[in-house]
């Protein structure tokens, strides 16, 4: 009998052992669980008042530097609805911000476009250099420069087949170019170049005798300041239709052709009706501006200005 309380004693103690261990693992373990929880960037979006789901479409739009810089930040609506937009940019988070504030906005989106391409500054304000290395996708526009002395490379004269007297052109231009007129004769129209490479000199003409006839408001619509023509860049044709004596080129049938085709051959229309706001230019039907296909033909497929996706696909991403 000794014997066999002996036995039973060691197996009621490794029993209550067991027991012991297995509550101090699991409640261990829940704890644990908990402490790796609040580290996670769900528990400490949802801290800041976030619901669940907003938490997790900020997680899953935003890397975890720029959560922890939204953690930063008082909660807020508008940052949900901006983070799963197309073409948000983190860096401009706070522009996008107080453009909503300060604009009645129908669509949140276009906080988006406009910050994007810099229209919540003034024009000429804060001038941005031309990045040089970005060659035919080159931004020009009125947030962005070329300096008085920069000529283009590879800029040669454009035979009097294709384009009035005096004109010259980046050469990757001119070759697309002939190949667009070529394709346009089958089709029954006669596209020539009007204008094209301007220097910096000759844009400042331009600028100044626009100015003299309308004032500085009117010259800035029509005309880009010297420095700010995508003329001075080499890439960008004004073009006519060779027959057409009211020198209207919107109205002619080969416009309807070239805004359709020009994008095969690498142009695009640079200055579309709808997209004053964006581009800052009054709608130009005659300029176009050389990108190269693969771009031109994702801007048609996006239906976006030369500003827009050099925001989002160049700036941004370099
Ligand atoms: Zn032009």
């Amino acid at each position: 009998m000794a014997k066999k309380r002996k036995i039973k004693k060691p197996i009621k103690i490794g029993f209550l052992l067991i027991i012991f261990l297995t509550v101090i693992v699991f409640s261990g373990t829940k704890f644990y669980k908990d402490y790796l929880y609040k580290q996670t960037y769900e528990y400490k979006l949802l801290e800041i008042n976030y619901t669940l789901d907003e938490s997790k479409t900020l997680i899953k739009f935003l890397n975890s530097q720029e959560l922890d810089n939204i953690l930063t930040k008082e909660k807020d609506n508008n940052i949900v609805k901006l983070v799963s937009e197309k073409y948000f940019i983190y860096k401009n988070i706070e522009r996008y911000l107080n453009y909503i504030e300060k604009n009645d906005l129908k669509n949140i989106s276009n906080a988006i476009v406009m910050v994007n391409v810099n229209r919540d500054r003034d024009y000429y304000e804060e001038p941005i250099k031309a990045n040089l290395e970005d060659k035919e996708l080159m931004l020009v526009n009125k947030y962005h420069y070329l300096e008085e002395n920069y000529e283009p490379d590879n800029i040669i004269k454009i035979s009097p087949s294709y384009a009035y007297e005096g004109n010259s052109i980046n050469e990757d231009v001119i070759n697309a170019f002939k190949e667009l007129a070529a394709e346009a004769k089958n089709a029954g129209y006669t596209i020539v170049i009007n204008s094209s490479y301007r220097d910096y000199n000759s844009q400042k003409e331009v600028w100044e005798s626009r100015k003299s006839l309308y004032g500085t408001r009117k010259a800035d619509a029509y005309a880009a300041r010297a420095g700010y023509s995508e003329h001075q860049t080499g890439y960008a044709i004004d073009v006519a239709d060779f027959y057409d004596e009211n020198d209207k080129f919107g109205e002619t049938e080969s416009f309807t052709w070239m805004k359709e085709n020009c994008y095969n051959f690498g142009f695009i229309l640079r200055y579309p009706d709808d997209k004053e706001d964006v581009t800052g230019y009054s709608y130009e039907p005659w300029h176009y501006r050389y990108v190269g296909r693969k771009t031109a033909s994702k801007i048609k497929n996006e239906n976006i200005t030369f500003d827009e996706y050099y925001a989002f696909y160049i700036e941004n991403k370099s």
